[in-house]
């Protein structure tokens, strides 16, 4: 089984943050017993955490108990530093796909990474990504927009392309909610909402605009959380793109001709949406994705593909680790 979706976050002190980045910069503390702790930002709690997220050898023991064999890990978004001066955030990203190297080190079998890049720099996020490519990423984790710039911005697609043509898979993961601070306070509706629209603004982004039709087609490119709310909203694009013109201009072809291009993840939590999601994307096109170890991740990694009864074996051995093999070269 090959998990493709989970995170980590090194053990930054509170100093090595104030350094990099006083008062930006994401850090670790880690309580007296060592298991639990909170990702800060200065002195602000953001998430609390347990030993999982920073220690492989705690992962390991996790990925015996699920069995899972191989496990993608890419950094937790608040480490991106996209708001930052561009220079700051890619010294800051070639130190965090450092510390994601030495993660894998504990086991580079069956621990493998994704890099960071500082994506409001083009220039700058290109190279960070082929040298952390050659120093043993397979492949790159970006947000699916960086302030205002979505996936179809010349720079986002520029980019996009140069993955392409290193073939560089890509890992595209929503963050920095829209709405988050005023209608969306409560009962982590950022994360209800908001998350699942990001990722199908990313993916309408590359689409509509059409994009996909100068990013060369070797492009691998996978979006968390089975798309978010793409899959099931695909024919009211399509609708759209059918009887508007103006959803027509920058796309030649119906929108979801285009899903072919993309792939997802598993990480959707009910087998009705799970199916939904085969039949858009492709069975080909899904591949197990947990988000450990996060509450809202799969608490009991591959249980919703395992238990899927409409797909047969061959199907299931694809989504659990094969599509994942190819997809990531492994
Ligand atoms: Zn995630």
């Amino acid at each position: 089984m090959i998990d493709i979706h989970s995170h980590f976050f090194p053990c930054i002190s509170a100093a090595t943050a104030e350094a990099a980045n006083p008062g930006r910069a994401p850090w670790l503390r880690i309580d007296d017993d060592g298991e639990i702790g909170q990702i800060m930002v200065g002195d602000k709690p953001f998430r609390p955490v347990y030993r999982s997220l920073w220690d492989p050898q705690f992962r390991l023991q996790e990925m015996d108990q699920h069995g899972i064999d191989i496990q993608v890990n890419c950094a937790t978004p608040i480490m991106f530093g996209y708001a930052w001066d561009a220079q700051l955030a890619a010294d800051w990203a070639a130190r965090m796909n450092e510390e994601a190297l030495a993660f894998a080190a504990a086991d580079p079998r069956r621990l493998k990474v994704l890099s960071q890049v500082p994506l409001q720099d083009v220039k700058l996020a290109c190279a960070e990504a082929s040298r952390a490519q050659k120093a043993g990423c397979i492949g790159v984790q970006i947000g699916n927009h960086a302030g205002d710039r979505d996936l179809d911005h010349p720079d986002m697609v520029d980019f996009l392309i140069h993955c392409a043509n290193e073939g560089i898979p890509v890992f595209v993961h929503p963050w920095d909610m829209m709405g988050g601070k005023e209608r969306m306070r409560q009962w982590m509706l950022p994360w209800l909402v908001a998350m699942p629209a990001e990722t199908q603004l990313g993916m309408l982004s590359l689409i509509l605009s059409g994009a996909l039709e100068r990013i060369p087609e070797s492009l691998k490119i996978c979006f968390a959380h089975g798309g978010g709310s793409f899959a099931y909203t695909l024919g009211r694009v399509d609708n759209a793109w059918r009887h508007r013109d103006i959803v027509r201009q920058d796309c030649p072809r119906p929108p979801s001709e285009y899903a072919r291009r993309l792939y997802v993840d598993s990480a959707v939590f009910d087998e009705g949406a799970l199916k939904l999601l085969v039949d858009v994307m492709g069975v080909g096109h899904v591949m197990l994705g947990s988000d450990q170890p996060f509450p809202l991740g799969e608490q009991e990694v591959g249980a919703l593909v395992r238990g899927a009864g409409f797909l047969s074996a061959p199907q299931r051995d694809r989504i659990l680790g094969a599509n994942a093999v190819e997809f990531f070269g492994l």
